[in-house]
């Protein structure tokens, strides 16, 4: 017996019918006599749908107001699936973000937990009742108000309470039967992993696998909770999320150099034409940036095609900022005397993530090979220890994930990965 926290993700609790199945599941574990703490995400699409909502009322996607739309989706899973379980004969209490401690600092949209405070869910899970709380949520600890936590926020909830409630294990559920060395949707031949060391998900996830929360994998590893990804919809073993060192019983395989494929089609490329290149002139472009609040991901400086004497700068962002990165770099173009900007969102970028690579030579040989045998230019390239990512054009990234999944071995021998659910929106 144990504390387990289990995350079911949109897909999972699409409609009635799988809320049932899943309230089902959640029994079960409660059967085998095991605390249980649940985290639900919308049905389905419901939080596309609120933002398909806002957009036809306000042009402004962002702020109070916003956040508290965006919550009613998990409102509404949390207390349906408590009511299936009820129904069934079980003990279940549904309980917003904000009424199961999740405490996060004020900035909407994208929230941080800063603290969480889960006497509310103790208490109840001490009178044998299962938790039910809503994903991706929280309240401000200064000014009270409720905050989302980014899109996919809940897999963040799942783990940030599994640590506070000293869970044995988090379990997210999705619609896929774990991490795999691509997307699915766009890999058929992904192979599942049955195991992934925190620093490989980090780069996956940073990198678009939106699998898990770029965040709860920060959170897990900070607070070494064990994540096992699995699907709602079988019964099959997922993946397990967890540190490198740490060792599973009966496993003996070596852990394979490349862990997976991963890509990203939500980002732009905003190019700075004409920067008079000398110091301090990128410093005050990114100063600018910055400031804005605006996060960047890769950065180039090529000489420019246009005059000597300048450069020009680019660098990608969450295509949602791009309107604002124009307007403020325009507002600085006297100052800093550039001579155009470029906005392109018909990018795409692709990454290669493995532990092995670092001490495996010619991997980044391998990859450009790869590329260039379909015809893939990169625009933009950047690395990490464990990670190679280049930009390319999107009309091309399903080419280029799926040659770099040939060539470095990982297509599966057997059948195709299941999809089980899910509009992959
Ligand atoms: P949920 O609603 O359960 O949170 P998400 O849509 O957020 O589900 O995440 C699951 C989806 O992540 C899968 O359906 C799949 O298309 C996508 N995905 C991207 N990369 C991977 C990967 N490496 N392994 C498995 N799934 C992946
Ligand atoms: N419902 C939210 C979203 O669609 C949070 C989540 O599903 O994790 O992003
Ligand atoms: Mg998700």
């Amino acid at each position: 017996m144990g504390l387990i926290v289990q995350k079911y993700g949109g897909s999972s609790v699409a409609d009635a019918e799988s809320i049932k199945r899943v309230a089902k599941r959640i029994m079960e574990t409660r059967r085998a006599g095991h605390e249980v703490c649940v985290v639900v995400s919308a049905m389905g699409d419901t939080t596309d749908e609120l933002i398909d909502l806002a957009k036809q009322v306000s042009p402004i996607l962002e702020g109070r107001e916003y956040d508290m739309l965006l919550t009613a989706g998990e409102r509404i899973s949390m207390s349906l699936v408590a009511m299936a379980i009820n129904s069934m004969g079980g003990d279940a209490r549904s309980f917003t973000g904000s009424q199961a401690g999740v405490i996060t600092d004020q900035s909407f949209n994208k929230a941080r937990i800063t603290s969480v405070t889960p006497g509310r869910l103790r208490a109840a899970l001490d009178e044998g009742a299962i938790t039910i709380v809503a994903g991706f949520q929280g309240v401000s600890e200064t000014t009270k108000d409720i905050t989302t936590l980014g899109r996919g926020g809940s897999d963040t909830t799942a783990v940030a309470l599994a640590a506070a409630l000293g869970a044995d294990v988090c379990e997210i559920y999705t619609d896929v039967d774990g991490v795999f060395s691509a997307d699915p949707r766009l890999v058929p031949k992904a192979r599942k992993l049955n195991r992934v060391a925190y620093e490989e998900m980090l780069e996956l996830a940073a990198s678009g696998a939106k699998i898990l929360h770029l965040r709860s994998v920060e959170y897990a590893r900070r607070f070494h909770v064990p994540i096992h990804v699995r699907s709602s919809f079988s019964q099959h073993e997922g993946t397990w999320v967890r540190a490198k060192e740490e060792k599973v019983e009966g496993e003996t395989v070596e852990q394979a150099i490349i862990a997976g494929v991963a890509h990203d089609t939500s980002e732009a490329k905003v190019t700075v034409v004409g920067v008079p290149d000398k110091p301090g002139v990128a410093a005050q472009i990114f100063r600018t940036i910055a400031d804005a609040e605006l996060n960047i991901d890769m950065v180039v400086q090529n000489i420019s095609a246009a005059a000597t004497g300048r450069t020009d700068i680019s660098f990608t962002l969450p295509v949602g900022d791009g309107r604002r990165a124009i307007t403020t770099l325009q507002k600085v173009q006297p100052m800093i005397a550039f001579e155009a900007l470029l906005f392109d969102d018909q990018i795409a970028k692709v990454s290669l993530v493995g532990a092995g690579m670092k001490s495996h030579p010619g991997v980044t040989a391998v990859f450009f090979e790869a590329l260039s045998n379909v015809g893939v230019n990169a625009e933009m390239i950047s690395t990490s220890e464990i990670r190679i990512s280049v930009v390319c054009r999107a009309d091309v990234v399903k080419d280029a994930v799926a040659a770099l999944h040939t060539a470095f071995g990982l297509d599966a021998e057997g059948g195709e990965a299941v999809v089980y659910g899910g509009t992959g929106r």
